[in-house]
């Protein structure tokens, strides 16, 4: 197997231009907090635009609606096989799967891929309810957390509102057709449970089902929680492949480390 050698690694030219759409990134992600807050959707449109210039002007590409059916793994090229409105074979020396809740999946459609480098996918929805009125807090408030979860804490949005989530409802969806995001109204009991514990005095009424999202989970309910995983070439032997199992929060805040070990991965 041939691994990523010096002759391989990008020069000072490459690491001026990453830089540079960090700084920008980090620009826009101060636009997109602004837009948001004066709920200027077109600035938030223009704003992603900015972000696509930015990822192809570091040589990347942005391909929606394509998703990935299955991968044929080579010694120096994979070949990735695209279905869709526009099915292609994409040949790339590096593949990076970071498919987030379906990452097992894709891994598992990895043809040369062992398949003990594959876990289990496990999928934990985190309901969200918002707060009628005014948060009597200026700062987030955490509870000690819950198997699964970080526990039912506070958020404030940038104009105070408060939100309350995500608790664990552990679901098991064939495909990402099969979710359904809509927050059951009945789990309110169990919050005003949790909020109760440290905020005694929130009243009955107080709670409105708001949104909700699914983390991707590498063990059961009843296993103790498992950390992110990443399998590179030192762990699965084939060059140019990192698998990313289990990202769930932080991972957005941890995204930017997460991407540099992923690059250290692949350079070993
Ligand atoms: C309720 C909740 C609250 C959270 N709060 C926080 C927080 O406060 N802070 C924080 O840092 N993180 C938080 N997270 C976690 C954060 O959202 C994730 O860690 C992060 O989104 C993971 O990023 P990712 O790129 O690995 O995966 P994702 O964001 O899930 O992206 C994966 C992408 O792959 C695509 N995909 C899947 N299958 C295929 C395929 N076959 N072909 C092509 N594309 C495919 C998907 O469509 C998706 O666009 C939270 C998550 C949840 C659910």
């Amino acid at each position: 197997m041939e691994r990523l050698g010096e002759r391989n690694r990008p020069g000072f030219g490459y690491h001026l231009k990453v830089h540079t759409f960090r700084t920008l990134t980090a620009v826009l992600a101060w636009a997109l907090v602004v837009a948001a807050f004066y709920q200027k959707p077109e600035l938030l449109t223009s704003a992603q635009r900015l972000m696509q210039r930015g990822i192809e002007a570091v040589g990347g590409a942005v391909a929606l609606l394509s998703p990935v059916d299955a991968v044929t793994l080579g010694s120096d090229r994979h070949v990735v096989h695209v279905a869709g409105e526009a099915p292609m074979e994409l040949a790339a020396r590096v593949v990076v799967n970071a498919a987030g809740l379906w990452a097992p999946d894709v891994a598992s459609r990895m043809q040369g891929l062992a398949a003990d480098e594959v876990p289990r996918a496990f999928f934990a929805k985190g309901n969200y309810f918002s707060l009628r009125g005014r948060a009597p807090f200026s700062r987030l408030v955490y509870p000690v957390p819950d198997p699964g979860g970080l526990g039912v804490h506070l958020t404030l949005d940038l104009a105070g509102q408060g939100r309350f989530g995500p608790d664990v409802e552990w679901i098991a969806p064939r495909s990402a057709d099969d979710i359904d995001y809509r927050v059951d109204a009945g789990r309110v009991h169990s919050f005003y449970a949790a909020i109760r514990s440290y905020w005694p005095a929130v009243a009955d009424g107080a709670l409105a089902p708001a949104y909700s999202g699914v983390r991707p989970k590498l063990g059961s309910a009843q296993q103790a929680s498992a950390d992110f995983v990443m399998r590179g070439p030192a762990e699965h032997g084939i060059a140019g492949l990192v698998n990313l199992f289990g990202i769930e929060s932080p991972g957005v805040t941890a995204c930017l480390a997460i991407a540099d070990e992923v690059s250290a991965m692949l350079a070993r």
